[in-house]
């Protein structure tokens, strides 16, 4: 009697079994890893089935291999990269790689559309007040002048023929430092996807894209952190098919003469750019979030939230400014949802 019991349900416990390892296989979880890359540590998130594995590995060492690349060509620390040859060889063409090319056309297309706010060509001021920050004193207005006239982006030159891309910067230094992760962020997620994944999160120091929904089915959230407090949260963010990226006073600042100096220049003063303290920007791509949170440090909540306003629903920014008595006022843009 009690054997008959065993092997009548005998079936039913292994089909019961088998439901359940398809479930598990069948359902998304979450697969990180995490990889040094433009300057900072660039982390993926994707929700897969794990009978994906395989293939996700694959597409893992695809985005490694990719960054190292870009790491590579647009070191400009680096003398021997494509971006340390353009600023080394002072106005010779140089030959780069596509990526190269392409990340400087943008930013140039960018410096027009930010009318000026953002520019590449700053390399000569950022160093000027690097120095100034070594040996603790303020650059003398002679020294800015000097420095202002190693920047214009109409310096830089741009050829290509065929397959052959080459770029020159003639009496100008490039910096790609506030467009080199929202342009590896995108890079990246393109990947991503040609490998035929859409539910994934990017992050590359808080230059984030988020594709598709998290492993909950829901939009992907993030939290936007207080500038001078890093263990709180202003906001929480839910972005979807989206990119949101931060810029701000508190990671690389300095003080000189008792004042704080943001590593954000104003490329019209020659000044590093003062009042702001963090600026967040939702935008469809990182490389345009990156960009646009550079420029909103430069223009601050005035123009700036006036600026996003105006690209319309895609768009939404916070910015977070400080007035002479060290008072904090949180803005944010028409489009921007809290949740
Ligand atoms: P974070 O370093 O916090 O990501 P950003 O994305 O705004 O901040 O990038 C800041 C970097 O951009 C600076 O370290 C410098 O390399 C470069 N930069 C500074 N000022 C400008 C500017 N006005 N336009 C374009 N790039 C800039
Ligand atoms: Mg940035």
């Amino acid at each position: 009697m009690n054997k008959k019991w065993w092997t009548d349900l005998l079936p039913v416990v292994l089909i019961l079994l088998a439901v359940l390892f398809l479930v598990y296989h069948r359902r998304p979880l979450k697969h990180s890893q995490e990889h040094e890359a433009v300057g900072t540590f660039v982390k993926i998130d994707v929700c897969a089935t794990s009978r994906r594995e395989a293939e996700l590995n694959a597409a893992f060492d695809r985005a490694w291999r990719y960054l190292d690349k870009i790491d590579k060509d647009m070191n400009a620390y680096d003398p021997g990269s494509d971006l340390g040859r353009v600023n080394s060889e002072d106005g010779k063409s140089v030959q780069v790689s596509p990526d190269v090319y392409r990340i400087v056309s943008e930013a140039v297309h960018f410096h027009r559309e930010t009318r000026g706010a953002f520019n590449i060509t700053v390399r000569s001021l950022i160093e000027l007040w690097s120095r100034a920050k070594e040996i603790n004193r303020l650059p003398s207005e002679e020294d800015i002048r000097q420095a202002m006239q190693r920047t214009g982006v109409d310096k830089i030159r741009m050829e290509r023929a065929g397959e052959t891309y080459r770029i020159a910067c003639d009496g100008c230094d490039i910096d790609l430092g506030g467009i080199a992760q929202g342009y590896a962020v995108d890079g990246v997620a393109d990947i991503m996807r040609q490998s035929g994944f859409d539910d994934f999160l990017i992050d590359a120091g808080g230059d984030m894209y988020a594709s598709g929904k998290n492993c909950r089915g829901k939009p992907w959230r993030i939290g936007a952190r207080h500038p001078r407090d890093l263990t709180e949260i202003v906001d929480v963010i839910e972005i979807s098919d989206q990119a949101v990226t931060t810029s701000g006073d508190y990671e690389k600042f300095f003080i000189l003469e008792g004042q704080r100096y943001s590593h954000i220049i104003d490329p019209v003063t020659g000044y590093p750019q003062r009042g702001t303290v963090s600026t967040t920007v939702i935008a469809p791509t990182a490389t345009e979030a990156d960009v646009l949170s550079t420029a909103l440090m430069v223009w601050g909540p005035g123009e700036g939230l006036d600026f996003i306003n105006a690209l319309g629903p895609g768009y939404a920014a916070l910015i977070i400014a400080e007035n002479h008595e060290g008072n904090l006022s949180i803005h944010r843009s028409e489009h921007y949802s809290v949740k």
